[in-house]
This record gives structure tokens, sequence and C-alpha cells, in this order.
């Protein structure tokens, strides 16, 4: 297992570490498997969307922010309630398989590190799983 640091620049980040997670993948020689991608924040998720167009991801975090706006009603005294529920929604890893050290991420694919408490220093861990 490898732990990379992510800093995170505004509340709200969709920040891609496909290239840090792939140099992890790439590192252990690993012919078959699997990688899993985990953050481990309670206000921080991991998805995987469209690298390509910057307003995929831009879309992505406006409409939760709809979904869930930063002003409540919430009950939670520390004030970040959004970001945990977003967090949730998202979820906390993903995983990708791996051949020849390779992740196989579709063409347009990238992991993304999604940021709804921000800025602040992330910790993703990253687990290779052999086949
Ligand atoms: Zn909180």
């Amino acid at each position: 297992m490898q732990t990379i640091k992510v800093k995170t620049s505004s509340r709200t980040d969709m920040k891609e570490i496909t290239s840090e997670v792939s140099s992890v993948v790439k590192a252990s020689k690993l012919e078959e498997g699997a990688c899993l991608v985990f953050v481990a924040h309670t206000t921080a998720g991991i998805t995987i969307n469209e690298n390509a167009d910057p307003s995929v991801r831009e879309d992505v975090a406006s409409t939760l922010e709809r979904m869930v706006p930063w002003a409540g009603p919430y009950r939670h005294a520390e004030g970040n309630s959004a970001a945990h529920i977003k967090a949730s929604l998202v979820g906390q890893s993903t995983i990708v398989p791996i051949k020849s050290a390779h992740l196989m991420l579709g063409t347009w694919q990238g992991i993304f590190l999604c940021e709804f408490d921000g800025p602040r220093e992330r910790l993703v861990h990253v687990v290779l799983l052999r086949a």
C-alpha cells in the first residue's frame, strides 16, 4: 500500500490524481490485479469521470452543490454538513483493473479526489490487489 498526499485549493475541488495513482501501479510491476483508491476523510470522496473536458468536473461539482447547498438547515455543529453528505453520495473509494502494471481506464476516464471542505491536504491510500 502507498499513501498519496493531495493538496486541494478551494472548498470544492475536483482534483485529478490519475498520474499519481498510475505511478504507484507502474512501480509495483503488478501483472494482473486491481487497484483500490481510498480517501481517508469524511468530507472528501473519490470518483472516476471524464478528464478531457474540464467542464464535466465543474458540472459535477455545481450539480452536487445544487443538490446539497452549503447553507442548511443542518444540525451538525461544525457547520460542514453539506461536505459530509456529498462525501457519502460520491463514496470514499474506487477500484480500477490493472494489466501489465497499467491502469485499465477508458480513454476519457480519470480518477478524481473530490474535495468538499477544502482547501486541505488529503491522504489517499492506494492498495494493489493481485489477481
Ligand atoms: Zn463536520
